[in-house]
């Protein structure tokens, strides 16, 4: 039997196992932390619940492709997912707000009536999003194994949507928004995920919201991590939990195992990074086999940014208030120096009772920053100024909230801060980014390769291969491996699920 060690057991590492484990291989991971999810993550204080990750998940109805491939990881009958009316709501200083329904029709609407002077720009962003609904993606094969009737295939599928396809994914949303005449639509266009996505990634989204296929799970984000977890060891699958890897093993340009921080050495017929791609290319592997494209993207491709999630547990229901709401403070709460993204999201979590105990809340205030190093170095070298710093932003979170809710200060039961230095620490993600290469116009329909130039018996998956990242992207990028690496072996790939 073909051993594979894997780094990493985020979804991307899981998915790895599982699959290679349907395919009769012996599979083992090696995770720092001591959790599985990597970034899908969640953690508790005083009886609540943090959800560092999901807002939604795609494929989570049976109306999307991706329902199917979480089904061979996950039981999704036994899941229970809540879809949401409005994916978020932009709300302005001036007391103005937008509802960013989740069906198309009604958003249109609440933008016409919002931002009538704005008609023309918004029903060509509608317009796109309905004519995208028939859109699915063809998840079945990995494109790395695509042949000449496949590409045909997929030519055909993809015709109808050719254009609109290298339209939208051409124009970021910072372009779309400047261009909008209303203040309240530019903003609200701006805050839907980051101003330097392309617009066709944000189409997509709101079209899966649409379908009801991009619900949040009941239990949240660690959970849905264990789940994969349970399949992976039920497979057969083994974890090393912390367990560091410091370095990959090579002899005559292919790898042969990986050496742990702690020296132990564990040997194997294939190494599979799922884990930080910046570490794995630079520190494991020394910098010794890249190509110009893959240095291109760390010398100079945008990352997503990192971020400070302050979180409290409030002794109290709030019901009526919207799942998450982009507000924008009056002072920005960042120290960041260019603060780029002045809006900050508000999540109540009032829709998932698992996360509080009866009677009471978790909010969580997302705050994107780009200054990862200077909260690593606070950390490293200030540790008191580090937690002033914290103290600091989480007493002008509840100021902020204060004065949304009202009443909340009195009500506070846990505080806790996490910023780009746990985030780091965690998960090791480079620069703190939370989910890999920002899915910008630059990089358009474009991605990187699963392998290194000159290097055999080595593969990536996980968000530092697919621009754009995110959960199903992460599932794919295991499950595309796993028929690689069998087809290289010349082994059929089969599957099973739930
Ligand atoms: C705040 C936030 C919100 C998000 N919201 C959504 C959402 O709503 N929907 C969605 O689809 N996606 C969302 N994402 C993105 C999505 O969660 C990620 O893109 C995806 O989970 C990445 O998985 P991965 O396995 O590639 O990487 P990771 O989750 O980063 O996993 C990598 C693993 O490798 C481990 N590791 C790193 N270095 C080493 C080493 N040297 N040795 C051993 N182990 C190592 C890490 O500890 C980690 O467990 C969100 C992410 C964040 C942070």
């Amino acid at each position: 039997m073909r051993k594979v060690n894997i780094i990493g057991s985020g979804v991307a590492g899981l998915s790895t196992g599982c699959y290679l484990q349907m395919n009769g291989y012996e599979t083992q991971i090696f995770e720092a932390h001591n959790l599985p999810g990597g970034v899908c993550t969640a953690w508790k204080r005083k009886g609540y619940t943090i959800d560092n990750c999901i807002h939604w998940l795609v494929g989570s109805s049976p109306s999307d492709s991706f329902y199917r491939l979480w089904n061979e990881l996950v039981d999704m009958k036994s899941r229970k997912f809540v879809d949401s009316e409005e994916w978020m709501r932009v709300e302005t200083p001036d007391g103005r707000y937008m509802r960013v329904f989740t069906d198309i029709d009604r958003l249109e609407q609440e933008m016409l009536e919002k931002s009538p002077s704005d008609e023309r720009l918004i029903r060509s962003f509608t317009g796109a999003a309905r004519r995208f609904i028939g859109f699915h993606l063809p998840v079945e094969k990995a494109p790395e194994l695509f042949g000449p009737m496949d590409g045909l295939k997929m030519i055909l599928g993809l015709l109808p949507f050719m254009l609109p396809l290298r339209k939208w994914v051409g124009i970021s949303m910072q372009q779309y928004a400047d261009k909008c005449r209303d203040p309240l639509l530019k903003r609200t266009f701006e805050s839907m995920f980051t101003p330097k996505t392309n617009v066709l990634f944000v189409l997509m989204t709101i079209v899966w919201m649409h379908k009801k296929s991009a619900g949040f799970p009941i239990g949240g984000s660690l959970e849905f991590a264990r789940q994969i977890e349970k399949r992976y060891l039920e497979l057969g699958g083994k974890i090393n939990y912390r367990s560091r890897v410091a370095k990959i093993s090579v002899k005559n340009d292919a790898a042969t195992g990986i050496v742990l921080a702690s020296g132990e050495e564990h040997a194997s017929d294939i190494v599979v990074s799922a884990a930080d791609g910046h570490s794995t290319i630079f520190d494991m592997l020394d910098g010794r086999y890249i190509d110009a494209k893959t240095k291109s993207y760390y010398d100079s491709y945008e990352t997503f940014p990192s971020y400070l999630l302050v979180s409290f547990g409030v002794a109290r229901k709030l019901d009526d208030y919207p799942r998450e709401a982009i507000v924008f403070p009056e002072k920005p709460l960042t120290t960041d120096r260019i603060p780029k993204y002045e809006g900050v999201m508000i999540r109540v979590f009032s829709f998932d009772p698992t996360m509080a105990p009866v009677g009471k809340t978790v909010i969580t205030v997302w705050v994107l920053t780009r200054e990862y190093e200077y909260w690593d170095n606070l950390k490293r070298t200030a540790p008191e100024q580090y937690e002033a710093e914290k103290n600091k932003i989480a007493e002008a979170v509840l100021e902020l909230l204060e004065k949304r809710f009202g009443d909340v200060r009195s009500k506070v039961e846990m505080t806790d801060v996490c910023t780009p230095a746990t985030f780091m620490r965690y998960t090791s993600n480079w620069k703190g980014s939370f989910e890999g290469w920002l899915w910008t116009p630059k990089i358009g329909l474009g991605g990187l390769r699963k392998t290194l130039p000159g290097l055999g018996n080595f593969y990536m998956a996980g968000h530092w291969v697919q621009p754009g990242g995110g959960l199903p992207t992460a599932l794919k990028s295991g499950r595309d491996l796993a028929q690689i690496i069998c087809k290289k072996d010349k082994k059929k790939f089969t599957t099973s699920g739930f």
